[in-house]
């Protein structure tokens, strides 16, 4: 940790040199999307100026450069994420399209019915709650949600009373977007597989903060964006274990997805390829591999440590303005979220912005969740390697100023 470079870091960032509304930019809203280090950016323009070709069955130069590229890109997210082989590392758009690639097999596999139930939590991004409900109302299954305390921690009772109903999946997220909170993922899995249910973790806020290894917390499908971990949109990975994914029938028809086509009947390929129907996203995937290289050679121990330190720092600043209320539990990891009595989330957004700080403000895609605590929304700052102790200051002179101009 003696070893953080915080300013080095921030040099990596071409887009924090800017000033916003004639100030020196304060991004705090990485957990919607974070800024980009060059060497992301390098791996993006050298792909399109050197490497750019479609992948697969070419036989010129570039495309089987790209091809290898690409592969290697797959290998390094399987290294990563410790998942048994990059067999079971499915390129998508993102953590929605791998959420919605899982709900949507389970659902072709005929596997669920009327008197299924599916189990997500009152936490959910709505990304990993809509599939469901999708899924549950086309074949007759019951949502459950699992509530959760004034504290926005799970009720761990009522988890254990649903998994005596015997659910067939179980999706919970890693850490909470909206509050920043991190789940026990670990003991809730392993009771989870004790009842016979599946489960995916939506890790989208967990991969740019926390080491992660599947084996270890043993999920059965484990989702994430690149864009909210130093890559570019368009790039996410689904990790599934390779007995379930080769059970469960293909998703999207056509492109790599095929060994043979004939009217008579379409054979599909092997894992990962699978899932990946039509040309995918090369440069992205290239890119994400650079983005993980970029957390690696950061260390994600030094990087929670450097975050969880501004975190609690920022949470200790704005605990002492009049009527702020943080909410979720005090374990929290990206982010923090809060709002002040009296004031509405956008208005005093707008004034942060105006003080050249980006933050997000309003439901953050957890509408049920807001609705639980009977609000419409909260003021979220979010965390990335390159916020210092500067941004905390200026975050919180910001809240201050901004309450007494709107009170
Ligand atoms: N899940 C969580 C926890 C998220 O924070 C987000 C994005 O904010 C998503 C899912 C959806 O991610 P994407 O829009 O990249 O698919």
């Amino acid at each position: 940790m003696s070893g953080y470079d915080v300013s080095a870091l921030r040099a990596q960032f071409p887009i924090l040199e800017q000033e916003v509304h004639g100030l020196p930019l304060v991004y705090l809203d990485n957990a919607a999307t974070s800024q980009k280090p060059r060497a992301v950016l390098d791996v993006s323009r050298h792909y399109y100026e050197k490497l750019n070709s479609n992948i697969h069955r070419g036989t010129h130069y570039l495309a089987q450069e790209a091809t290898a590229a690409h592969e290697k890109a797959r290998e390094k997210i399987a290294t990563h994420l410790n998942a048994g082989s990059p067999d079971e590392i499915i390129f998508t758009s993102g953590t929605t399209d791998g959420i919605n690639l899982i709900s949507s097999v389970l659902g072709y596999s005929g596997r669920i019915g009327k008197r299924d139930s599916i189990v997500i939590s009152n936490l959910e991004h709505h990304s990993n709650t809509v599939p469901w409900q999708m899924l549950c109302e086309r074949t007759g299954a019951e949502l459950k949600v699992l509530p959760v305390h004034e504290d926005g921690t799970l009720e761990l009772d009522v988890f254990h009373r649903y998994l005596d109903e015997n659910p067939i999946l179980i999706a919970l997220t890693h850490i909470s977007n909206a509050f920043g909170s991190v789940l026990p993922v670990r003991p809730l899995i392993q009771s989870a597989h004790e009842a016979g249910a599946l489960v995916l973790i939506d890790g989208a806020q967990a991969v740019p903060h926390l080491s992660i290894d599947v084996q270890e917390l043993d999920a059965d499908f484990y989702v994430f964006s690149g864009h909210k971990a130093y890559a570019p949109t368009g790039i996410g990975v689904l990790y599934g274990k390779r007995e379930h994914l080769e059970a469960l029938p293909p998703w999207r028809g056509g492109g790599e997805m095929i060994k043979k086509v004939d009217y008579a009947g379409t054979t599909y390929n092997d894992l990962p390829f699978k899932y990946e129907a039509g040309t995918p996203n090369i440069e992205g995937a290239l890119a994400l591999g650079a983005a993980l290289d970029f957390l690696n050679e950061i260390g994600l121990d030094d990087l929670h440590s450097h975050e969880a330190s501004l975190i609690e720092h920022a949470a200790t600043a704005l605990s002492a303005i009049e009527g702020l209320k943080l909410y979720g539990p005090h374990d929290r990891a990206g982010a923090l979220s809060f709002n002040i009595d009296g004031i509405h989330h956008y208005d005093l957004g707008t004034l942060l912005d105006q003080m050249g700080v980006a933050v997000r403000t309003g439901h953050h895609c957890c509408q049920p969740l807001m609705a639980r605590f009977g609000i419409t929304g909260t003021i979220r700052a979010s965390f990335a390697c390159f916020n210092d102790e500067g941004d905390v200051q200026r975050l919180a002179d910001a809240v201050t100023k901004g309450a007494r101009m709107l009170r």
